[in-house]
């Protein structure tokens, strides 16, 4: 595989010239029964790889659940290369995007080309922040500001790769921790850079991955980066140079369930303390750095910062996320305020523009000013309709607080479907979780998605042999304080007969953590807790030790593959409907409320659905692999709207009998 090179005109010469086609590469004797070890024929795979092909070629969108076991990724790519477009291909999660770098597009390109005559020009992009500014780093050279030995360590870690990497991907750099403070201060997110003006711009990495880009056939991104990137676009009016995505023929979003959240963060406006003072730290070095910091700046930006945490102290109270409905009220009590920080933006900013042959950097801090100005503006001011204004404040340390304000789009179907649908020729939607009752009326109407062709694939699995699914009728509503007590003595009696091998999987971290101290010491296998460890070692934990047990929340729920008997059970406390008292879940639903919908079955009981079908999707991950799905939610069979969750799930083998789950584990 090629990531650089040749121009993109140049693409994918191999593919143009071989004829093999889609029936001829999936089928039975083809080419991927030669090539690929674990060849099993799947019609769905080479159905949706005929209806990539089709919407690629007629240029329409396209929207597909494809189950687990589906092959979908070669059911896309193959189209891709055959189309000799360039694509965009985003996926929800590193560990997709990693597959389909280092392992599908090599086996196809070996597939393809055996005579090498088809290299691919294919780049795999990360968001900004996973990426070195070196502007940043030389900078701190002159004057490093480091707090701590281990922040030195680091400083001369990155310092001497700098000088080695081709890519500045941290990802090389494994001694790094996750949570490095210094990174945070060198990476090369958007903010602070100062684009063709920056005297590193030509060995930059981001310009060197954006060259990249434009050379490639395909690209590899994630939601967030395609996102970020969009609305970048968005807000520069579509100027060719936004941006750091080249314009493409398609985009192919795999994992597109989470295409909603995503989208709605990147189409809002968050603005918090920590920015400020983050604005305030970056104006004080450079100047410093430059000789340039007098007491008038000095002065502005004391202000700045004592009208900031003034004002974020003001904020009504409360820990995690809530709604800021009365941003009148708060305004007519502390317009002051209010005003005195717009005053000391006002102030720093001109301060900037009047210093005297000033560095590029400046031009830059003076624009992060005048932002941060509109945006407070807007999110204390505006009347949007179409926009929810919430509070967030998470402890960052002793005493501290990061507090953010932010604005969200009620419904980004509109936003989508204007800068995104309407301008793309074609976009494939791709999940194994993406129907709901059979149907794509949620995803469409959520995103905005009008005028495409849909199609729900048959499943490669036997489910109805492969899985059972049991429902206890007598455990008591989830809701009630009774449920916990009742559902760790049922989990007890699943589990021994499962012999461990099982997740159980919540919906909250309260009852996660009843449920499990009620449980210690009264189970016969290891157990394994989420938080007691980094979620990759917990897996690799889980899959190591015979009869484990893993009690998890939401960020197991997807993305997460175990295959085989160390994974035979999965167990779910209750209906995952989404928290209704969350800012922006309780203004989506009186949004479709107050439009004379029923946000309950058009979007609660919906977005539930997918979000089932996403946990109960860990278990089944190959046609070797058997075992016993749990809902201890007996709501699903006792409620209406239960029939729409049954109805959604793949036909499993469905039982109320404790007795038969003994018998099918005999
Ligand atoms: S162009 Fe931007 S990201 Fe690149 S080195 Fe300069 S400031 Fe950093």
């Amino acid at each position: 595989m090629a990531p650089t090179s040749q121009p993109a005109s140049a693409a994918i010469p191999g593919a143009k010239k071989q004829q093999v086609s889609l029936y001829q590469f999936f089928a039975p004797g083809g080419v991927l029964s030669r090539t690929h070890p674990a060849y099993e024929f799947r019609r769905g795979q080479l159905q949706m790889a005929q209806a990539v092909e089709q919407a690629l070629e007629e240029k329409h969108h396209l929207i597909v659940e494809a189950g687990t076991g589906t092959g979908k990724t070669l059911a896309y790519l193959v189209p891709v290369i055959r189309s000799g477009k360039r694509v965009i291909i985003s996926t929800g999660t590193k560990n997709l995007q990693e597959q389909l770098f280092h392992k599908d597009i090599p086996f196809l390109e070996q597939a393809l080309f055996p005579d090498n005559d088809g290299r691919l020009n294919v780049c795999y992009m990360k968001g900004r922040n996973n990426y070195l500014c070196r502007k940043k780093l030389y900078d701190l050279t002159g004057q490093p500001v480091l707090s701590g030995l281990e922040e030195i360590e680091h400083y001369r870690a990155i310092a001497a790769w700098e000088k080695t990497t081709q890519t500045g991907d941290r990802a090389e750099l494994a001694e790094l921790p996750e949570a490095s403070a210094l990174w945070h201060k060198i990476d090369a997110r958007s903010d602070a850079c100062l684009g063709q003006k920056c005297s590193s711009w030509d060995k930059c990495f981001i310009t060197e991955m954006h060259r990249r880009a434009m050379e490639s056939d395909i690209i590899i991104v994630n939601h967030h980066l395609f996102f970020a990137d969009l609305s970048i676009k968005q807000q520069a009016e579509y100027a060719p140079d936004a941006g750091i995505l080249p314009e493409v023929g398609a985009v192919i979003f795999d994992e597109a369930h989470e295409l909603e959240d995503v989208a709605g963060s990147y189409f809002g406006v968050s603005v918090s303390n920590g920015r400020v003072e983050e604005l305030c730290r970056d104006v004080e070095a450079s100047l410093q750095r430059n000789h340039m910091l007098s007491a008038s700046i000095s002065g502005a930006l004391k202000s700045l910062r004592e009208r900031s945490m003034f004002f974020f102290a003001l904020l009504p109270q409360g820990e995690g996320r809530f709604s800021f409905e009365n941003r009148r009220d708060f305004l007519e009590e502390n317009g002051e305020e209010f005003m005195a920080l717009q005053q000391s933006f006002t102030r720093l900013n001109s301060e900037l523009e009047n210093l005297p042959s000033k560095p590029e950097e400046v031009f830059n801090f003076a624009r992060r000013t005048q932002e941060l100005q509109v945006q407070f503006g807007f999110l204390m001011e505006s009347e949007d309709p179409n926009t929810v204004f919430w509070i967030e404040r998470r402890r960052g340390g002793r005493d501290k607080f990061n507090v953010y304000l932010q604005a969200t789009p009620i419904d980004v179907a509109p936003i989508l479907k204007t800068c995104l649908f309407d301008k793309l020729e074609c976009a494939v939607l791709t999940s194994a979780t993406l129907a709901v009752g059979g149907g794509f009326e949620y995803m469409r109407r959520r995103l905005g998605l009008e005028h495409t062709r849909e199609s729900v694939l048959p499943s490669h699995f036997d489910y109805e042999n492969q899985a059972l699914f049991y429902v206890p009728p007598d455990l008591p509503d989830p809701r009630t304080p009774q449920f916990a007590a009742k559902a760790a003595d049922r989990i007890r009696q699943l589990l021994e007969i499962t012999r461990g091998r099982a997740f159980v999987l919540f919906t909250s971290y309260a009852q996660m953590n009843e449920v499990y101290q009620r449980l210690l010491g009264e189970l016969d296998f290891p157990m394994l807790l989420q938080g007691d460890a980094p979620k990759n070692a917990l897996l690799e934990e889980f899959r190591l030790t015979p009869n484990a047990v893993l009690f998890a929340t939401s960020s197991f729920w997807q993305g997460v593959d175990v295959q085989g008997e160390q994974l035979s059970c999965v167990i779910i406390d209750r209906l995952p409907f989404a928290v209704p008292s969350d800012p922006v879940v309780a203004a989506r639903v009186k949004s479709i409320d107050s439009e004379g919908g029923n946000a309950f079955f058009q979007y609660q009981v919906p977005a539930a659905v997918i979000t089932l079908k996403q946990g109960f999707g860990r278990l089944i991950r190959s046609l070797h692999d058997r075992g016993l799905l749990v809902l201890l939610d007996n709501r699903i069979l006792k409620k209406a709207y239960g029939r729409i969750f049954v109805e959604s799930l793949p036909n499993y083998r469905k039982t109320t009998e404790l007795q038969q789950v003994e018998d099918f584990f005999q």
